[in-house]
């Protein structure tokens, strides 16, 4: 389905379809699976997000996980996070992902964590500050929700995972990665400026057009060609498309870095142009690919719906989760406690 902003531009229509089309072709090429596109209907990004998250509010202890985007907030707060991020990453591997500026700043996790957010900040401000040619913002300050990574994952977890129906998403709207307790570098580089992100466990991914057909020199900068065509256009949505849908929501592959033609390798930057090439750079890659763990997000959702349901007090459906989450995984201690906690309050 499409999710717009209607104060915004958007996408071509044919062009989204052009590129479902294509990225259903890579997915086969790459996975040897069928996947068909369909657009099924449009509806307005505001209430799209504002509806269940009135029936099923977030819980406040869990927005200091988010940096908040409505100006109030420092990423430094993020820090020591974001360096156990890193140092799960082999810091050869993340040095040879950097631009080539700050390549001899990344000697530690540390020391790349502060320098990646640094450059995260300084970028997040000025994605703030751009405008259409008639003056309308894109960043919408009256509802900084509707760009945050974070709320919309919030928003996808209101829908019990069996009853996903918009398996995939596309918008115009600018997504930004406001999750920085465990932001991925490639995020961090460019601001936060997201091309997309999925929830794997449902499945259900979600890609913005914004990065690819908007043009401010910001943006134009992190892109590797001074000309990007139509073409290049529809085949960087195409990517984008295949690379959430099929690596992360068909296969449930991690992102990997140091892949050659592989899909499970994230854009750099917003360096479509070169991802392609990667792309078709000899045969599909058939290596090992590290895996997300399905039934532990599974798990972890029904979890944090029970959560809310417990919340608003609504004990049936708060019990429902928790005996999901316990089916999937039995040993969550704290999941039992919780069980126990809505028993006494359904008698
Ligand atoms: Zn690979």
């Amino acid at each position: 389905m499409l999710v717009v902003d209607p104060r915004l531009p958007s996408a071509p229509k044919a062009v989204v379809s052009e590129a479902l089309q294509t990225a259903s072709k890579w997915i086969e090429t790459w996975y040897r699976k069928r996947v068909r596109f369909r657009i099924d209907r449009t509806e307005s990004v505001d209430s799209y997000l504002a509806e269940p998250l009135r029936k099923l509010p977030v819980l406040n202890e869990w927005r200091r996980f988010s940096y908040s985007l409505d100006g109030t907030d420092t990423v430094m707060r993020f820090l020591s996070q974001q360096s156990d991020v890193l140092r799960a990453l082999p810091i050869d591997a993340l040095r040879s992902y950097v631009p080539a500026s700050i390549r001899s700043r990344i000697t530690t996790p540390e020391q790349a964590a502060l320098n990646l957010l640094l450059i995260y900040d300084e970028k997040y401000r000025l994605w703030k500050s751009l405008r259409t040619p008639a003056g309308m913002p894109f960043f919408d300050t009256a509802l900084p929700m509707k760009h945050s990574y974070w709320h919309w994952e919030r928003v996808f977890e209101t829908v019990w995972p069996d009853s996903v129906t918009d398996h995939l998403i596309v918008t115009n709207v600018m997504l930004l990665d406001d999750a920085l307790s465990d932001a991925p570098p490639h995020s961090l580089l460019r601001g936060g400026l997201l091309n997309g992100f999925s929830e794997e466990e449902c499945p259900q991914a979600i890609v913005s057009t914004f990065p690819i057909f908007t043009d401010f020199p910001a943006i134009s900068d992190l892109r590797d060609s001074g000309e990007f065509t139509k073409k290049d256009r529809l085949l960087a949505l195409s990517h984008i498309i295949a690379h959430e849908f099929g690596a992360h929501v068909v296969e449930g592959l991690r992102d990997v870095y140091d892949h050659e033609a592989c899909l499970a390798v994230p854009t750099s930057g917003l360096a479509y142009q070169t991802t392609i090439r990667r792309l078709f750079q000899g045969k599909p890659c058939r290596r090992g690919h590290p895996k997300i763990n399905r039934a532990v997000n599974l798990a972890n959702r029904y979890e944090n719906l029970a959560r809310r349901y417990l919340e608003i007090k609504e004990y049936g459906k708060a019990k429902a989760a928790v005996e999901r989450a316990i089916a999937i995984d039995p040993k969550r201690p704290l999941v039992k406690l919780m069980l126990r906690q809505i028993e006494k309050k359904l008698k």
